[in-house]
């Protein structure tokens, strides 16, 4: 057993701003990049949430300041304010930006209604089409001369899953767009890359009848469920220069589930 070790400070004086950062993935990726030395914008619709993500950071480094921000990230209006506000509060735009945002649905496909499709793939697939543009025209308009986007997929998004139609369509949806956006963008210095999670504990899967949590774990090579901090430490490689010569990649962080 090998013993553990700090986090290096890879994202000192960068800033991050992380979607869904008051749950889960999110929560665990704002601790992450705070323990590496990042300020974070954590940003969510549930802001009692966000702002308990906040008060968990670490604040070690010189000017490392984290605040909570709402906004619904499917919606334009949101959006645009919600950038106006890190400008103003930070007087810059992030250079780091995980949209960890997302819902489910689930519904048999013969049962799935036009309202839960349109509903998951509003928030997954038009959000993060919204905080990808709006990171990437913020860096390009301040100049900036290097970024990472990394936005949430999931594996159900490649192999598809029972009852989630919809949100399926989505993650392949968000793969597509972060490779057309990593094309466009690399001439700015501005990765994008997609993490796509397997099956990990977090409230969204809370909701997952326990018996077939248990089938999943059983079918990990690894033989466990993921935790929300093994997608965090993948999100902190991608977001430093570690990963300076990645982009328009989509890493899985499965436990080896469906290789
Ligand atoms: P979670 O439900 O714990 O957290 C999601 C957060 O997103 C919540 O805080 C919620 O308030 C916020 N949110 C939802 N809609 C929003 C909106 N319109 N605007 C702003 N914030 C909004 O979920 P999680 O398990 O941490 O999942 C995080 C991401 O990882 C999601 O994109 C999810 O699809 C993806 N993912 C999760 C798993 C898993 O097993 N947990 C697997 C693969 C992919």
């Amino acid at each position: 057993m090998c013993a553990a070790v700090a986090a290096p400070l890879r994202l000192a004086s960068r800033l991050a701003l992380v979607t869904g950062g008051g749950s889960g993935i999110g929560r665990a990726i704002c601790q992450r990049f705070a323990r590496e030395g990042a300020a974070v914008a954590v940003v969510d619709l549930n802001d009692s949430a966000a702002q308990e993500t906040v008060k968990l950071l670490s604040r070690d480094q010189p000017g490392q300041e984290h605040a909570n921000f709402q906004a619904d990230i499917s919606s334009s209006e949101h959006v645009a304010n919600l950038m106006s506000q890190i400008q103003a509060q930070y007087s810059r735009p992030p250079c780091i930006s995980v949209n960890s945002a997302g819902i489910t649905q689930d519904e048999f496909l013969l049962r799935l209604t036009e309202e839960a499709f349109d509903a998951v793939l509003k928030v997954n697939v038009k959000g993060t089409f919204l905080i990808t543009q709006a990171v990437a025209q913020a860096l390009v308009a301040s100049g900036a001369s290097h970024g990472s986007i990394i936005n949430m997929g999931s594996i159900v998004g490649k192999v598809g899953n029972l009852g989630q139609a919809n949100y399926a369509a989505s993650k392949a949806a968000v793969e597509g767009l972060t490779k057309t956006a990593a094309k466009e963008l690399a001439k700015f210095g501005i990765r994008c890359n997609t993490v796509l999670p397997g099956f990990i504990a977090t409230p969204m899967t809370a909701k997952v009848p326990q018996k077939v949590l248990d089938k999943f774990a059983g079918m990990v090579p690894l033989g466990r469920l993921g935790d929300p901090s093994d997608v965090a430490d993948v999100c902190a490689f991608l977001a430093s220069e570690d990963s300076a010569y990645i982009t328009g990649a989509c890493i899985e962080v499965t436990g080896g589930l469906y290789m």
